[in-house]
């Protein structure tokens, strides 16, 4: 074909920029978190992220979706998931940078920030890949829950600490690096796992405690290919929590049986399977009858991912957002330079900005956990953070994209990042706890007697910084106090996340961000959709703040 037209306005891509030196929202939140953590490694993990190889290793992981391996090609079970080289390459990466169980290692405790520290590089991961982060994200989680078997624990933790990645089905004792996962979701109930119906034997005991052997399935079991999961099952005390290896200690295959791969809408590098346990072998861990407590250990940690995940997916979208308007052209300007574009892309940068500070602010607590307010925050926060950052991230996701126009709808064999990040949205919301299950969890937070005094006291150094915060701030204890109704579960939990984040803004933020977050999200100057902020908004310093470049 001879060339009918020269091709113009179409913008460059966001590749090759360091994804954390431009990040000022993560750098004030870091600051506020973590004072006098260096940040020459989020730096050197920012510009590694942001870079065009690791960009393509994130593309190709997509597109060349993971594989199930049921048998050999005569006929034998080998139950095995394949994925393409660009996941193993993310795998170590992320294994490398110490997003797995590292802020558990004694030397990373030390620091006294490791899940701050953790939990910001988390976010710049997930600018680059976030769903291979499943598995990444659920061996850190499992700590304090299998901290209660001790003697899995002591054999276990050098893998789950370690910097290494190591894909092979092999004993535990061979490998370099080991990886766990968790089984709660059944067929008939995934919110409300007593229902669940797998049962667990007694089968004896040994170094490693009371053994069972376990039979039934689960209806999504994510990451399949881990070395060993946490799961539920129900023994003669009731539902416990179950250690479940995929090769066991004298090195032969559980009878962990996989069905099939989910087909799923996004999170398509990770796969997420449908189990089933034929006798499989499994040790308990922590009481049992208590495995639902037991396994929340695991899930509070992995909800604090869902936050910081979704953030960090916001401020990816932001930036692509941001980059696309500098550059496109329509009707005589540069969109960015179009009023109302101006208004939805700080609207954008308010939520984002609000996002990261309210997550890394609950990432903080998990460091201090000998500090009784951090305690209550942790138990007071994750739900509201998991509820309202990850509600908002669809929404947010849709904006973004149509800042783009038809380009942002496109996947173009992976190349439609935008796309992706959108389709990726929804399962931070649904797993883990989903959005009316948070609210509800976040009404048993309450019912403790300190909670109300606890929100005060977190919400105190911003009092007289704005009058619609000081009203909120004074209206929550009471709405705490009173709080029976799940009817206005979800409002309260909006409300709680809306104080938080103000008054983080107001202690990390410019006063440009911070008037803008309260005029708009607790003063009402504000409509149902992005790019509703009032008149008088100073969306020039709001955008340059956000400014990927
Ligand atoms: C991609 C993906 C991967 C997953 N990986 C795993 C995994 O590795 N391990 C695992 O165990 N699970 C996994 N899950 C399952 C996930 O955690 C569950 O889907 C989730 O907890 C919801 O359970 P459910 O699907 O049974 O829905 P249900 O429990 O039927 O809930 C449906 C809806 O009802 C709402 N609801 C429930 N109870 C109430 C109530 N009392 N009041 C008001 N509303 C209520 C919920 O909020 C939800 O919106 C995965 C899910 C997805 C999508």
């Amino acid at each position: 074909m001879s060339a009918t037209h020269e091709v113009f306005n179409q913008v460059e891509p966001l590749v090759d920029v360091n994804l954390f030196d431009n990040n000022r929202a993560l750098q004030s939140a870091l600051k506020f978190n973590a004072p006098g953590l260096g940040t020459s490694g989020f730096s050197a993990l920012g510009a590694q992220v942001g870079g065009a190889d690791m960009q393509q290793h994130a593309r190709l992981a997509n597109v060349f979706t993971p594989q199930l391996k049921s048998h050999s090609r005569f006929g034998h079970r080998i139950d095995q998931v394949e994925f393409h080289p660009s996941y193993h390459a993310l795998m170590t990466a992320a294994t490398a940078a110490g997003l797995h169980g590292t802020p558990f290692a004694a030397d990373e405790q030390a620091s006294g920030h490791a899940h701050v520290k953790r939990g910001a590089s988390f976010m710049l991961f997930t600018e680059l890949e976030p769903s291979m982060l499943c598995p990444i994200s659920m061996t850190y989680a499992v700590t304090p829950a299998l901290r209660d078997n001790p003697a899995i624990y002591r054999d276990w933790a050098p893998g789950l600490t370690s910097r290494a990645y190591d894909p092979a089905l092999k004993p535990f004792t061979e490998k370099a690096g080991l990886t766990m996962g968790m089984g709660m979701t059944e067929k008939q109930g995934g919110s409300d796992v007593r229902a669940n119906t797998t049962q667990a034997v007694p089968d004896g005991s040994d170094a490693w405690g009371q053994r069972f052997s376990v039979t039934g399935h689960k209806w999504f079991f994510s990451a399949p290919m881990c070395d060993a999961f946490l799961i539920l099952a129900q023994t003669p005390a009731g539902l416990s929590c179950l250690f479940l290896p995929r090769v066991l200690p004298d090195g032969s295959l559980n009878k962990l049986y996989i069905q099939r791969l989910k087909d799923k809408l996004g999170n398509k590098a990770n796969a997420s399977s449908e189990v089933e346990f034929a006798g499989a072998t499994a040790w308990l861990v922590g009481e049992e009858g208590r495995g639902v407590p037991q396994i929340l250990a695991m899930g509070t940690m992995t909800r604090l991912d869902c936050a910081l995940g979704t953030s960090g997916l916001m401020r990816q979208a932001l930036s692509i957002a941001l980059n696309h308007t500098t550059q496109r052209s329509a009707f005589g300007k540069k969109l960015i330079d179009q009023p109302l574009m101006k208004n939805v892309l700080a609207d954008l940068a308010l939520e984002s900005e609000a996002a990261t500070a309210l997550s890394l602010r609950l990432a903080r607590s998990f460091d201090r956990t000998q500090d009784a307010h951090e305690q209550a925050m942790q138990r007071l926060l994750t739900p509201v953070a998991k509820f309202w950052i990850c509600k908002r991230g669809s929404h947010f996701a849709q904006e973004a994209m149509e800042c783009l126009g038809g380009n942002g709808y496109v996947e173009e064999g992976g190349e439609g990042i935008m796309a992706r990040i959108y389709r990726e949205m929804p399962v931070n919301s649904i797993w883990e706890g989903a959005g009316n299950i948070m609210a509800l969890d976040l009404l048993r937070a309450l019912r403790k007697a300190d909670a109300a005094a606890a929100l005060a006291h977190e919400l105190a150094p911003a009092r007289g910084m704005h009058p619609a915060l000081d009203h909120l701030a004074q209206s929550l204890p009471i709405r705490v106090e009173q709080m029976a109704n799940e009817m206005e579960a979800r409002r309260l939990a909006q409300d709680v996340a809306l104080a938080v984040q103000a008054a983080l803004l107001g202690q990390t933020a410019p006063p440009a961000v911070f008037g803008a977050f309260c005029e708009s999200r607790l003063a009402g100057h504000w409509g149902h959709s992005f790019g509703s902020l009032g008149a008088g908004t100073d969306v020039d310093a709001i955008i340059a703040r956000a400014q990927p470049r």
